[in-house]
């Protein structure tokens, strides 16, 4: 049984590898049994980080006061009951109360549910066990296990590493240190040495930037050294956006004012009323101007959001994302198994100066290898040593596996290369036999910055080994010196051919692989870069389809219409890249298809790079430190950049970009970096997820421009009727009611409301955006003011007539009101638009129909349960009505019809 208690911490960089694995019981070729781990699993428990629960819920509550506008209720509660009138207080400090509680859920459903979301995306880690390599969720490890680090890789436990290649890991999330750190298997270290200097041990929560290695691990979840410091910090979920910090900064400003005006409401209440009535009015001017359920709409609308973009394979990390996403101007897109399929079969072979075409489709190993022009199949022909040496190359320089699943044939690993397996299988070949025939010796793996790989494999000609080496045409031809002929001997290199067969390929949106060997001495027992600098023998291509993806061709189509640039951004050859983005009818703002090769951009200046990123739409062989100029060229023109990543180099790139997007698929690097996750690796998600940003921003404005106009309908009549010296139209209890339980039901279904139909037919919110533009201030101060003529116009008419009491008088000037606003939701809802459209045949779906129908309904047995209920009567001083006043209270709501088209016209609702 692994003894691990007994070792104390400062030891696992100091004891001898062999004592390590001698007290954890573990063997590092065989790694644990599978009932050891079991039994592991137990004592240890799963391998994740525990952090400290966040605040208790008691203190998340009351911090919820902890906001100005509820302050200034709370001391308004105060002043009633320091005046006596305790029902007056009583229902100031409940409804308070009340929005504390909402929001506090609310907030907590929001935190969950992102938290939740972010913990929803599995980390893997590779292991040896029981004598195996395999890949378990890196929650499932445990002390003793052997874990194998590959560069892109999150560390998954502290390990005692005892392999490898130059292996860096970042390490500054544990030691602050910026520079990945480059470990070793050096033993020989201090005792104090501190956890930076540990160069011998890997330390979970780090990132493998470069190379490879193997380790034990030695501590898991809160044991680690992370676990140790995470436990101190608590857990948090940012629930801020661009949009509640401007938001929060009106509030403030609008708080100062309201006060101002709520100062001036009592002096001159005092000149003309009692001083009980004056305060009442002042009160009344502050509870009516304040938007007391907005905040609360605001979470609710972002976390419904971030939910349903998750629907949509895009999950979100950082809050902000959400809103940023509907204001991006340009999309920089991955090729390779975001726009494509990333489902490669090989077509085309050149080897030996002579074209084969392969027939057969996906991974299925059905198909021939002829001879271009000719039906014959290779067996029947002369045999082709050149060929054969292509194939056999493509299957033993492989990383990669070909399986056999239920009904299909699945590739384990790189589909580029899962292909390479699938045409030496139509060639004949067994992968199985010749991997026992030429057993590896050692690999280069393949990384998009070098843009080849290399294996080393034993040889049947005796004192040689050889090395085969896949990759791109660029990295590889100028290291060739000669190519092989179809009798197996070496023929000149002819480049400008060569090159010229290449583009050919290409140009039909192929992508192709150069294939070549070098022979080396039999003492050779590792290989590295500075090996492959010279004298390869070059075999021939190999040319792969990978057809677009038909969802991805529609959102970019999509995109563009809606006025947001797509830009393909790739390590692929120029022409296959060009190919496939005229194929996706990718093109720039006056429809060329313009592209550049990294080459080219790395040579221009940056004012010409920048011209050039704004131009161009296809960027190929572009290295992946290039995407990080290309995102500062772009933002440099005032873009809003959304760009892709999966690797290890493009973490820097996701980070610069406005939007950082990674692939589910992708390397830990690239998610730890990253806004927005896509757990389906498709272009078609970004476009869903953008659609959904804007929808998202739409519905906040939607709220924001339905609860101010009541606030300020509310607060003009109490400070107009002040100033008139009139009795108040309406009491600050009852503008509680409306501004808290009224808005709450009418406002909830603003957060459900589906997206226009129109939301990408219009280009991206400029950034720079205020929430409240010109025409939304005017819509505001419009609707405010048709409002006020409402409850003021209604009050003075009812207090006029012989059966106007003063109850009553307020009782119907509020149900008006009501009734207006239910008439404005639905003007600025999605519901009547999307079943006009329905009615001129649309087959949409009209969505949202049942939110806003409960709301509506919600928000009438409330008004019905305001006036007719006797102990709403006694607490909120309204009056019974009869249904002709109810009639006459929906007539005069009626008027809003005019002003809310109006309002839709100088501001429409997109
Ligand atoms: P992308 O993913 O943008 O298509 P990559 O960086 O994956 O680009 O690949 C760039 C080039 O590197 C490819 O065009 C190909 O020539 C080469 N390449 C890709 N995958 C492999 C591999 N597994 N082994 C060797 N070379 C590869
Ligand atoms: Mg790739």
């Amino acid at each position: 049984m692994a003894n691990i208690d007994s070792v104390p911490q400062t030891m696992w960089h100091q004891l001898p590898v062999s004592k390590i694995f001698e007290r954890l019981a573990s063997n590092p070729d065989r790694g644990l049994a599978v009932d050891e781990i079991a039994k592991r699993q137990r004592e240890f428990g799963l391998n994740e980080l525990i952090a400290k629960k966040g605040k208790p819920g008691w203190l998340k509550f009351i911090l919820q006061f902890n906001q100005p506008l509820l302050i200034i209720l709370v001391c308004a509660g105060a002043i009633k009951a320091l005046l006596g009138e305790w029902v007056n207080a009583a229902v100031i400090w409940g409804v308070t109360t009340t929005n504390a509680i909402v929001s506090y859920f609310q907030e907590a459903q929001a935190e969950d549910a992102i938290s939740a979301l972010a913990t929803s995306i599995v980390t893997e880690a590779t292991v040896i066990r029981d004598g195996s390599k395999t890949k378990v969720q890196s929650t499932q490890l445990v002390p003793g296990d052997i874990v194998l680090l590959a560069s892109g890789d999150k560390v998954p436990a502290d390990l005692r590493l005892f392999k490898t290649r130059d292996l860096q890991i970042d390490e500054s999330a544990l030691t602050g240190e910026s520079v990945a750190v480059e470990k070793n298997i050096d033993s020989e270290l201090e005792p104090e040495a501190p956890l930076a200097e540990r160069t011998n041990m890997a330390y979970a929560g780090g990132f493998v930037t470069f190379g490879q290695g193997i380790g034990i691990a030695i501590a898991t979840g809160n044991h680690t050294e992370t676990g140790k410091i995470s436990s101190l910090i608590e857990q948090r979920t940012d629930l801020t956006t661009p949009l509640t910090r401007k938001f929060n900064q009106f509030s403030q400003n609008w708080l100062f004012f309201v006060l101002g005006m709520a100062t001036l409401t009592f002096a001159v209440g005092l000149g003309q009323r009692s001083f009980k009535d004056a305060v009442e009015a002042s009160i009344a001017l502050i509870v009516g101007a304040i938007p007391e359920g907005l905040p609360a709409v605001i979470t609710v609308t972002l976390a419904i959001g971030v939910r349903r973009m998750a629907r949509n394979h895009a999950i979100i990390r950082k809050l902000p994302a959400v809103e940023t996403l509907g204001s991006a101007t340009v999309i920089c897109s991955d090729k390779t198994g975001t726009l494509t399929e990333n489902q490669m079969t090989v077509q085309v072979i050149d080897a030996g100066g002579l074209t084969y075409t392969v027939t057969g489709q996906g991974y299925e190993p059905e198909g021939q290898i002829s001879l271009e022009g000719t039906e014959d199949p290779t067996d029947r022909l002369v045999p082709n040593t050149a060929l054969s040496e292509c194939l056999l190359t493509g299957l033993l320089c492989n990383d990669s596996q070909l399986q056999r699943a239920a009904d299909k044939w699945e590739i384990v690993g790189d589909p580029t290369e899962g292909a390479l397996i699938v045409s030496a299988l139509k060639a004949g070949f067994d992968p199985a036999e010749t991997t026992s025939e030429y057993p590896r010796l050692d690999s280069i793996p393949f990384e998009s910055q070098f843009q080849y790989m290399a294996t080393l494999h034993a040889s049947r000609e005796r004192g040689q080994k050889t090395i085969y080496i896949k990759g791109a045409a660029e990295a590889l031809l100028p290291r060739c010196v000669a190519r092989l002929n179809p009798a197996g001997n070496l023929d000149p290199l002819d480049r400008e051919s060569i090159e010229a067969r290449i583009d050919a390929i290409a140009q039909q949106g192929l992508r192709v692989l150069t294939f070549a060997k070098k022979s080396v001495s039999a003492s050779i027992q590792s290989i590295d870069h500075a090996d492959l600098e010279a004298d390869l023998v070059f075999l021939g291509l190999q040319g792969s389809i990978d057809p677009p993806r038909p969802a991805a061709i529609a959102a970019v189509r999509a995109c563009q219409a809606a006025g947001i640039q797509v830009k393909m951004i790739t390590g692929d050859h120029l022409k296959t890249a060009s190919a496939i983005a005229r194929r996706m009818g990718i093109r720039n703002q006056v429809k060329q298809s313009i592209a550049y090769s990294g080459a080219d951009l790395s040579r221009m200046n940056p004012s010409d790079l920048a011209n050039a990123v704004t131009q161009g739409v296809v960027f190929a062989r572009v290295a992946p430190e290039q995407k990080l100029r290309l995102v500062e060229a772009l933002q440099s023109r005032g873009e809003i950049v959304a760009m892709t990543g999966d690797g290890v180099n493009d973490a820097p790139a996701l980070k610069q970009a406005d939007i950082g997007i990674a692939m589910g698929s992708g390397t830990e690097v690239s998610k730890a970096a990253a806004d927005m996750i896509l757990t389906d690796d498709n272009f078609a998600s970004i476009g869903s997820a953008v659609e959904e940003g804007r929808a998202v921003y739409q519905n906040l404005i939607k709220a924001i421009c339905f609860i101010l106009p009541v606030n300020g309908g509310e607060s003009m009549t109490i400070l107009i009727s002040t100033l008139l010296g009139r009795e108040l139209p309406i009491l600050s209890l009852q503008i509680l009611w409306l501004n808290m339980l009224n808005s709450i039901a009418m406002t909830v279904p603003l957060a459900f409301e589906p997206k226009s139909t129109g939301v990408m037919k219009h280009p991206p919110r400029p950034a720079t955006e205020q929430f409240l533009t010109a025409n939304r201030i005017k819509r505001i101060l419009a609707v405010s003011l048709y409002n006020w003529t409402l409850i003021f116009g209604m009050f003075e008419w009812v207090q006029q007539t012989p059966w106007g009491t003063l109850p009553l008088a307020r009782t119907m000037a509020i149900q008006a009101l009501v009734m207006g606003r239910m008439i404005y939701l639905l003007s600025i809802s999605q519901l009547l638009p999307a079943t006009i459209a329905k009615l001129r045949g649309s087959t949409d779906r009209v969505q949202g129909a049942p939110a806003l129908a409960i709301g509506l309904v919600g928000a009438i047995v409330l008004q019905i349960v305001f006036s007719n209920a006797p102990i709403i009567n006694n607490v909120f001083e309204t009056a019974p009505m009869s249904l002709e006043l109810w009639a006459i209270c929906i007539g005069a709501s009626l008027p809003t019809i005019a002003i809310a088209a109006i309002a839709n016209r100088f501001d429409p609702p997109k």
